[in-house]
């Protein structure tokens, strides 16, 4: 249930109305927007449906919420949020590029791209150190060496860093290095993971699963915020289909739709959705007018030799000529390319 109070109510009116409900067995989520404030109130529908709440002073309106999803929808905050990573900001008119190869493999691997990121003006990086491989004998990532390398480039370079976690086990660890997490593909039903990241307060990617629904992804981000955490960012990244031309099919729709559902940022990553490096500019152009918050593109020095997806990155120069031809259509979105 939603509890939408009126512009001028009171803080009093506010906590009597919370403590009614918390003494009814219910918790609630508070947001607090420009205007007004909005209380998620979370629990058995039907046993508050009988409270008389909207006699409460200050309250406007109660709205039952038939959604499985309730911290995430657009009913309980209407604005876009956003979310500020070293200054991106996601969920504005930023468009936030996220770009940085596949792995962590080297020091001067990861070196070489993020001088190039931060040349052309970027804020974040990307990288997994650990890797969720296909096969158990492929390149499962440099672990907390990779951390370390990533660490290093912030102190160097000012950018904030992006980096996959896969297990509970590995949460604090990941955390004691990144700026934000991210949370595969793979990984996004695991929901004992999704549990351990929304108790931080670090901003999320989280990955729409390989076969997902709109609605088992925002389930999943619900998740997250349902142990507090709202920083969640969506990254659309190619479903799977019966084409098997490309990697995965990516799903443009994902975006205005997500966006219909949810407040929450949405993200494209064309590069894990075509897994072919010569798609990647026409998808994220088409990214960027469907109006996506932010692109994810794997970047690698030399992709020849890239220890996972070399099919799909691509070198520093080429990114620059993506992110330049991009500029136009940000521009006539109404946005910029940051
Ligand atoms: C990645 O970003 O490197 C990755 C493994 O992505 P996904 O989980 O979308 O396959
Ligand atoms: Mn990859």
């Amino acid at each position: 249930m939603i509890i939408v109070m009126k512009p001028k109510a009171s803080q009093e009116q506010l906590d009597h109305l919370i403590e009614k409900i918390k003494s009814l067995g219910f918790s609630v989520n508070i947001s607090k927007g420009k205007e007004r404030t909005v209380i998620g109130v979370i629990g058995e529908e039907d046993k508050l449906r009988v409270q008389p709440l909207e006699a409460f002073p200050g309250v406007e309106k109660v709205m039952s919420v038939l959604k499985p999803y309730k911290l995430i929808s657009r009913e309980f905050h209407p604005e876009n949020a956003i979310i500020d990573i070293n200054g991106a900001r996601f969920g504005s008119t930023d468009i936030c590029m996220i770009a940085g190869p596949c792995s962590v493999e080297s020091l001067e691997q990861i070196r070489t791209v993020a001088a190039a990121i931060k040349k052309l003006g970027g804020k974040l990086i990307r990288g997994g150190a650990f890797k969720p491989r296909t096969s158990p004998y492929a390149f499962q990532g440099l672990g907390e060496q990779g951390l370390k390398y990533l660490a290093q480039i912030r102190e160097e370079f000012g950018l904030a860093i992006v980096t996959e976690v896969m297990d509970t086990r590995d949460v604090e660890l990941v955390g004691k290095y990144a700026d934000a997490f991210q949370i595969g593909a793979r990984n996004m039903q695991n929901f004992n993971l999704l549990k351990e990241v929304g108790a931080t307060k670090k901003p999320v990617f989280l990955k729409r699963g390989l076969s997902a629904t709109y609605k088992e992804f925002l389930m999943s981000a619900e998740y997250i915020a349902s142990r507090g955490n709202f920083n969640v960012i969506l990254v659309e990244r190619g479903i799977r289909t019966f084409e098997d031309y490309t990697r995965n099919t990516l799903d443009i729709t994902a975006v205005p739709v997500l966006k219909q559902f949810t407040y929450l940022p949405v993200v494209i990553d064309p590069s894990h959705a075509a897994g072919r490096r010569e798609l990647l500019e026409p998808l994220s152009k088409a990214a960027v007018a469907v109006g996506a918050d932010g692109l994810m593109l794997e970047v690698h020095p030399c992709p020849e030799e890239a220890l996972s997806d070399g099919q799909q990155q691509i070198v520093p120069e080429r990114y620059k000529e993506i992110l330049e031809s991009l500029q136009s259509i940000a521009n006539a979105v109404g946005r910029k390319i940051v």
